[in-house]
This record gives C-alpha cells, structure tokens and sequence, in this order.
C-alpha cells in the first residue's frame, strides 16, 4: 500500500489549503469525508439498507440522503448510530483504501477531518494547527457564520493539545497563505526523502 500520511485540523485551520496544495505538487489526496458521501450516493447498497432500516423519510425529494435528518436520528441513540456505523465504516474504509491503492504518487495524503486521526490506512500524522482566534476569524470569513457558532463548532471539537499530541508533524498556521504553502513544500521534501528511504 501506499505510504499514507493522515492529515487532521480543527475547522478553519488550514486542511483545505494544505491538502490542496499536497495535490498541486502532484500527491494523490483522498478525504475521508468525501468517502462517507460517496459510500451512500443513491442506488447504493448502503443508501437502500439506511432507506430499509430508518424508513423513506430520511431520503431527500430526489433520492438522496438527508444527512442532517440522519445525524438528529442517530444523535441521541447510541444503538442506532453503533447500527449505522458498522455498516459505513467498513466501506468508507475500503473507498480509502481504493483510492490510496491506486496512487501513482510516491506517497499520498489522507484527509481525517477534526479527529484525532486513528486510522488502520495511514503511516504517519500530520496536524495543522492554527489559534483558535485565528480559526475563528477565517471560517467566519469562509462561511459568513456568526462567532458564536463557529466558537461552539470548535468547542465541540477535539481540543488543541489533544490533537497535537498525536503528530508526528505539526504545521503552525497563523502566518500568510505563503508561509503555509512554503511549510507544505518543506514537509513534502522530508516525505519524499521518508519515502524514499522506506523503499532503499
Ligand atoms: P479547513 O479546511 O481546515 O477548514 P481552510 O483551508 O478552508 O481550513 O481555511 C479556512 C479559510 O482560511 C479559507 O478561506 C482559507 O482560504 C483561509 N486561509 C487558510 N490559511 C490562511 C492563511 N495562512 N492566511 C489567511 N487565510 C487563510
């Protein structure tokens, strides 16, 4: 498989930007988000069993999953959500896992989102990491939100020492868009030389 190395920030940190610039240097980036979508488009087996265990009522006019219906179900039923859970997680794991097989690039990026990135598909941890006054700022930029909902966003998170604790690389993201993207380039020398390395 692929050396794969997970990438995790909490919201407005920077992942998007940094993934973004991972694929512009020619790395295969696959996102685990993006995975848990495509697992339940419609005319999946996973929609239909979802569709035969909650009822039509969580699928959309047009087919598709009620996400935000589905996350109020499953929110307070912990029976409900282990139910829906085993029958994602395997396959969201196995769409990962495809699209990494497939990566023609020394290495790949694997987007975990706002955990604390375990996971079975990845090598190495990286974290991008930002001030909470500096994730407040460019998510109430990015999405027009109010402070107090991206303040409760983040409060829910994992917290930020926590998510540290987990790297084994650390991007400090509270400089300009070219610093960032100068720090991507830098990491993406030390995982090619990783890499490189691995394989010698
Ligand atoms: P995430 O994917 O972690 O939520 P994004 O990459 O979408 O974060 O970044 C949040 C917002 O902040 C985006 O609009 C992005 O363009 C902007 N941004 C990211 N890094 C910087 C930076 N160093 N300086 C200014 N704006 C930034």
């Amino acid at each position: 498989m692929t050396y794969t190395i997970g990438l995790i920030g909490g919201i407005g940190s920077g992942k998007t930007t940094v993934s973004d610039h991972f694929e512009s240097l020619g790395i295969t980036v696959a996102d685990a988000d993006a995975a848990s979508r495509t697992v339940v488009k419609p005319g999946t087996p996973a929609l239909i069993e979802i569709a035969d265990h909650f009822g039509q009522e969580i699928l959309r006019a047009d087919g598709s999953l009620d996400r935000a219906k589905l996350r109020s179900v499953v929110f307070q039923d912990q029976t409900e959500r282990r139910w829906l859970e085993q029958l994602t997680v395997p396959l969201i794991l196995q769409e990962c896992r495809r699209i990494l097989d497939a990566a023609k690039s020394p290495y790949a990026i694997l987007v975990l989102s706002t955990g604390t990135g375990q996971s079975p598909l990845i090598q190495r941890l990286l974290v991008v990491d930002a001030p909470a006054d500096v994730q407040i700022a460019r998510t109430m930029a990015r999405d027009n939100n109010s402070r107090a909902l991206v303040e409760s966003i983040i409060a829910a998170q994992v917290d930020r020492e926590t998510r540290n604790s987990y790297a084994d690389d650390i991007i400090l993201n509270d400089g300009a868009v070219a610093d960032l993207l100068a720090k991507v380039e830098q990491l993406h020398e030390t995982y090619l030389q990783l890499t490189h390395e691995a394989k010698v």
